[in-house]
């Protein structure tokens, strides 16, 4: 059987719904964070980090979390330690000695 081929090269398979699926249609939240956490695949951590992309740290956190059995309130303290509530920066490679974020300004 023959599928015809996106150009991307993906199959593409029929799908009863696509005729009311809008492909301009801006994704939605939770799609929108899901390709920002798949654009941590090649984002170093932070700016000359060797060890870990940003998306291979989070798992390795989560990953240490489920092992150990932290609470989501524990979890949520050391991620306050390492990054800005904003998420604007970590504070590692260069940020780690300041009291507050230099983007958003909400103090550590
Ligand atoms: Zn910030």
């Amino acid at each position: 059987m023959h599928y015809p081929l996106n150009m991307d090269g993906d199959y593409v398979l029929d799908n009863p719904m696509s005729s009311h699926v809008n492909i301009n249609e801006e994704p939605n939240k939770d799609a929108k964070k899901f390709y920002n956490l798949l654009k941590g695949v090649e984002q170093k951590l932070y700016l000359g980090c060797q060890n870990f992309y940003r998306l291979s740290f989070i798992i390795h956190l989560l990953q240490i979390k489920c092992l150990y059995g932290w609470s989501n309130i524990s979890f949520d303290s050391l991620l306050k330690l390492l990054a800005c509530i904003n998420d604007c920066i970590l504070y590692r490679g260069g940020y780690e000695n300041l009291d507050e974020c230099p983007i958003c300004k909400k103090s550590r």
